[in-house]
């Protein structure tokens, strides 16, 4: 049977990756999230390349690029992909808010774009993965047999993020979240490579008044009706 390759986009903080990981799971799939890719790029980027006035050294993240190994190692307790940075794990740290209030700016650059553009490419070369992001079904895999993008008001995704932070016992003030929420929709649609839009072939979630089970099984059914679809029309 054919493994399809599904594309999951829409803007931050929309629940994209708790779906896109249970579907994976409920599939027997990989799941690629690569949001977590800028965020690992990010904090190298933060880690390395700062002047003294804050600014990021662009000029010296491009030289410093192909050094960057970002990628996934499966946690042996969860069986669940972990995020890592030049062979550390950085599950913790790409969440940070400082990591989130300045991956939008890196995620624009054209030559970080291009360098996970590739990976993400080589990842889901054989289908059978379910990857999660902005630009998955208009750039990464246009050819994805499943395509959804999911949003919700920015208000209901600042307040989602805000109780994942503070379950985790991390301070957050729900007003910065909501303008960081707010902000990288901004920049994540209007930069010039790769910019967040709705793929003409996908189909449109509004989850605001959707609980998680709900997603799924909606999520899940629209899986299900695009293998047998393509299952039929292969036999
Ligand atoms: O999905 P997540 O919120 O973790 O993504 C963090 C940021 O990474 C996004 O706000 C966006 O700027 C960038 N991103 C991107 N392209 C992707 C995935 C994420 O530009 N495919």
């Amino acid at each position: 049977m054919k493994q399809i390759t599904i594309a999951i986009d829409g803007h931050s903080s929309c629940g994209k990756s708790t779906m896109a990981k249970q579907l994976a799971r409920q599939l027997g799939y990989i799941y690629v999230d690569t949001g977590a890719m800028y965020r690992a790029v990010t904090l190298y980027a933060m880690r390395n390349t700062i002047r003294p006035d804050g600014t990021l050294d662009t000029a010296l993240l491009q030289k410093r690029m192909s050094y960057v190994a970002v990628g996934f190692v499966l946690d042996k307790e969860t069986g669940l992909p972990l995020t890592t940075l030049c062979g550390e794990v950085v599950e913790d740290a790409k969440r940070r808010m400082d990591v989130s209030a300045r991956v939008s700016e890196v995620a624009a650059l054209p030559f970080v774009r291009e360098a996970m553009t590739r990976e993400q490419k080589q990842m889901g070369r054989n289908g059978g993965i379910v990857m999660d992001g902005r630009d998955i079904g208009t750039v990464v895999f246009p050819d994805a047999e499943l395509k959804v993008f999911v949003t919700a008001s920015a208000e209901v995704r600042a307040r989602r993020r805000f109780d994942e932070l503070r379950a985790k016992g991390e301070e957050a003030v729900y007003e910065d979240i909501l303008q960081n929420v707010k902000e990288r929709d901004y920049i994540d649609s209007h930069r010039e490579v790769a910019p967040l839009r709705q793929a003409t072939d996908a189909i449109l979630l509004d989850n605001s008044h959707m609980t998680r089970e709900e997603q799924s099984a909606w999520l899940l059914e629209k899986a299900r009706d695009t293998i047998s679809r393509r299952n039929n029309a292969q036999s």
